[in-house]
């Protein structure tokens, strides 16, 4: 490019219109281009290129009003200032679009057109000398006399002046320092107008100025207004660092071939106070020697970095969750088994097994800290009070609680975190809760472990194994972080509704323990003691405004809703103190306007105020409040015809009371199953009938036109509604029998007996799962007699005494015995005086 008249820019150069700014030469300005034609020019020309020249284009600043801007070229500025490409980046997001780095070199003006499309290619002249910029400086300027000489004195001057006047501590300042003694002074008005804060249109001033003396006449204003700015600032306010960076312009500063003056690092430096308190931060974290190297290294990258840059703002962001992370804060143990006991017992009514073992869990730990015991793991239907006993268990240790919920979690990076190379990274919901407690020692409760999902991103379980294992969880590895932490300080509890889904290797390493639902009692007892109080704190009520009797709260529970635990019992009563809440609002606003007057203020001062009166619920307003029941008891009402029985099942959710009903057809001998089935329910169905059909004869069953055969000529549909549960399928065997020995023989079930068992083909009733659950939901629909797998009669004794007392349980052996418990006055055919074969069984 050298030649005899100094370095030459190409004379045909491709333009590039933009509304961002002014390019002046020695200055590297950052351009976003996205119009058509400024995207074919990179394109075409900058990426495919592969000379020096072709990386020189023109800047053009586009002066059109970007509001009207068409899709025909404007008329062009006639200066403009070729750069060289320093840096393309392509991006998609928001839009497709390029960010070029452009080095401004000099000046050129439009000779002529050569085309429009794709991009626009124009013959040009070159208007500045280059070497200028290029060579070391020399004493060309200040050696001319008459009005240039004097005006780039003085330009100097003011330039001198104004550094003074900053901090030459900032290190911009210095550089700024540097570059005014080693540059030819011809380039100062250039170099200072862009560094300095100057509009726009200041700057086109300065581009058009093509005589060194117009643009020496053009930037000296701009510099001494800076100069008068900075006065005045100084005046009004005491010197503060932090203002005196900012005179320089930080976004576009001068970049000069061959020379390291570069924007980036002034980015830094405006930032430099913010990553100096990043490094006190990551020096005073206490965090072990690797992740402290880590940061280190992290923080050498973050000082060289363009704040604009993406991964800037990623670095920066980790760095502050690394010194943010509870390294080494703990909050100390203070742990008083009494205190605990009593604490427990305050909190939570009933329970008391599930309190026991707590408390024994608590002792052994409080009397070896090293403990690596098992994992807790509660396991009950909603609401039952686990999570509640897991912060109760935090309170008295003195710990923080953070609760994690995994329901749906099906990603292991859920737990575990992204790598950082993804954009959006985040760490996992370990370290977020760390990061939320602020100690290493809280008390996690994870909740819904039953309900971990697996899916293609790696199984979240084996990341939560990897969590709760004592060998490992010293050295956890986040993979965001991307260095280990220590979790063996955490104490983590689980829970979960059924452990029938927990991952079989999470639950090896997990002690279960039962928390089964609530007797209609119980949950009496639980409004009156914990939940009513805490409503009205809640909702700022006092006992004196309002009050709930006992008969109440069993409406609420029998007729607004249906479950083991009381968290919609809880919400019931919320409503109920929502509605109470407006009421005495209403009220206070009256007393206030009253007091308002002065009569008022006169007779509240002379009269003492009325005695309160607390807001009864009765009968009446629960109705007004809840609207009608939600919940009729409609045992009684479905037992009428013949084929219907009561079932018991269980549910994750807690027992469920279930209907199996039958009908019979015409037809050939078909079976049709409705409802919600599994196929265990329907081997459960064809046992039952297989078994129906072989003793036809002993209970008199027969088909509709008293056949002996039941099923012969005719087709039976048996039906499940809803509640029923697809994975219970064994233990409906008794119900389905019963359901078809009342169906065959057109007698009428009980209509206040339920059951549960699984049943053999030959006859034999086997012992079921869930019996308390099972039970007390029998209890809350009002049944009176219960019959069961004899085997299952051990499991009674968990039962609160009321509702044993209240209940007539009847252990079965074989269906014989089910069946004669299940009909009023027996079962024709079963009795004592029948003796049947598999009573002789073992079993
Ligand atoms: P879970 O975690 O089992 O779904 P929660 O712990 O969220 O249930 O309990 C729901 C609400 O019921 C909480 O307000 C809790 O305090 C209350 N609760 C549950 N069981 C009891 C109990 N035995 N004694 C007092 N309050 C209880």
């Amino acid at each position: 490019m050298s030649s005899g008249s100094g370095i030459q820019i190409p004379s045909r150069l491709p333009l590039m219109l933009t509304h961002e700014g002014v390019l002046l030469p020695g200055s590297t300005v950052r351009f976003s281009v996205d119009s058509p034609r400024n995207m074919h020019l990179v394109k075409h020309r900058l990426l495919k290129g592969t000379s020096l020249k072709s990386t020189i284009i023109g800047v053009i600043p586009n002066t059109r009003d970007p509001e009207h801007d068409t899709e025909d070229l404007p008329t062009l500025h006639k200066i403009g200032t070729a750069g060289i490409a320093v840096q393309v980046v392509g991006s998609n997001w928001p839009k497709p679009h390029y960010t070029l780095l452009i080095t401004g070199l000099c000046r050129f003006s439009v000779s002529s057109l050569l085309k429009e499309r794709p991009f626009v290619l124009a013959e040009v002249e070159q208007l500045d000398k280059l070497e200028q910029y290029t060579t070391p400086a020399t004493d060309d300027v200040a050696a001319q006399d008459g009005e240039l000489g004097e005006l780039s004195h003085k330009f100097y001057l003011a330039a001198v002046q104004l550094l003074g006047m900053l901090d030459m501590s900032v290190p911009v300042v210095a550089k700024f320092r540097r570059l005014l003694d080693s540059l030819p002074r011809e380039t100062l008005p250039d170099v200072v107008a862009s560094m300095i804060r100057t509009s726009n249109k200041e700057k086109l001033q300065v581009l058009d100025a093509v005589s060194l003396e117009e643009r020496f006449k053009k930037a000296l204003p701009m510099l001494t207004k800076q100069i008068e700015g900075l006065k005045l600032l100084q005046k009004t306010r005491k010197m503060n660092p932090d203002h005196e960076k900012r005179v320089l312009s930080v976004r576009k500063g001068g970049v000069f071939p061959g020379r390291q003056f570069n924007l980036d690092e002034e980015d830094e430096d405006d930032d430099g106070d913010d990553t100096a308190a990043l490094e006190r931060k990551v020096h005073g974290a206490n965090m072990p020697e690797a992740a402290f190297r880590v940061c280190l290294k992290e923080l050498k990258r973050l000082k060289k970095m363009p704040q604009s840059m993406p991964e800037y703002a990623l670095t920066r962001n980790y760095l502050d969750l690394m010194v943010e992370l509870p390294w080494s804060k703990s909050t100390k143990d203070c742990l008083d088994i009494q205190a605990a006991r009593t604490l427990l017992d305050n909190d939570h009514y009933a329970m008391d097994k599930l309190k026991r073992r707590v408390l024994e869990y608590l002792a052994v730990r409080q009397l070896k800290a090293s403990l690596k015991g098992p994992i807790l793991c509660f396991v009950g239907p909603p609401g039952v009070g686990k999570t509640s006993v897991g912060r109760s268990i935090a309170r008295t240790l003195g710990r923080e609680f953070h609760r994690i919920a995994l329901g749906g979690v099906c990603d292991q990076s859920d737990i575990r975190g992204h790598r950082r190379t993804y954009v959006g990274s985040m760490p996992g919901r370990i370290v977020n809760g760390l990061k939320t407690v602020g100690v290493n020692n809280p008390v996690f409760l994870l909740d819904e472990v039953d309900k971990l999902g697996k899916s293609l991103q790696g199984d979240p379980a084996a990341a939560l194994l990897e969590v709760l294992d004592p060998e490992q969880n010293h050295s956890f590895t986040d993979h965001y972080l991307n260095v280990a932490f220590d979790l063996s300080q955490v104490l983590f509890i689980a829970t979960a509704n059924t452990t029938a889904t927990i991952p079989p290797a999470l639950l090896d390493r997990m002690e279960v323990l039962q928390v089964p639902g609530y007797t209609q009692e119980e949950k009496v007892e639980i409004a009156h003691r914990h939940l009513i109080p805490n409503q009205l704190e809640q909702h700022g009520l006092t006992p004196q405004q309002l009050h709930i009797p006992q008969d109440t709260t069993q409406d609420i529970i029998a007729g607004y809703t249906r479950e083991a635990g009381v968290r919609s019992l809880e919400r019931k009563i919320g409503a109920i103190c929502r509605a109470v809440a407006v009421k005495v609002a209403e009220g206070h606003r009256v007393t206030k306007s009253e007091a308002a007057t002065p009569e008022g203020a006169a007779q509240q001062g002379d009269k003492a105020a009325p005695p309160e009166m607390p807001i009864v619920i009765d009968h009446i307003a629960l109705k007004d409040i809840l609207g009608p029941p939600l919940f009729e008891m409609e045992v009684s009402e479905r037992l009428t015809l013949p084929g219907v029985a009561l079932g018991l099942a269980w549910t994750p959710l807690g027992g469920e009371i279930m209907f199996v009903e039958a009908s019979r057809t015409e037809g050939e001998g078909q079976l049709t199953l409705t409802g919600q089935l599994g196929d265990v329910m329907k081997e459960s169905a064809h046992l039952a009938i297989s078994w129906l059909r072989a003793n036809a004869k002993t209970y008199q069953l027969t088909n509709m036109v008293g056949g002996p055969d039941p099923l012969e000529g005719t087709d039976i549909h048996l039906h499940f509604p809803a509640g029923a549960v697809t994975k219970d399928g064994p233990s409906a065997g008794v119900t389905i029998v019963t359901c078809l020995a009342s169906l065959f023989s057109g007698q009428l079930v009980r209509s206040d007996v339920a059951m549960t068992g699984e049943i053999t083909l030959r006859g034999l009733v086997l012992p079921v799962g869930g019996i308390k659950d099972k039970v007390l939901a029998a209890h809350r629909a009002g049944v009176k007699r219960v019959i069961l797998p004899k085997r299952n009669e051990k499991d009674l004794e968990e039962l609160p005494a009321n509702v044993r007392a209240n209940l007539d349980f009847i252990t079965a052996g074989n269906l014989d015995e089910v069946l004669s418990a299940a009909f009023d006055g027996g079962f024709p055919g079963t009795a004592s005086t029948h003796t049947h074969p598999q009573l002789t069984s073992k079993l």
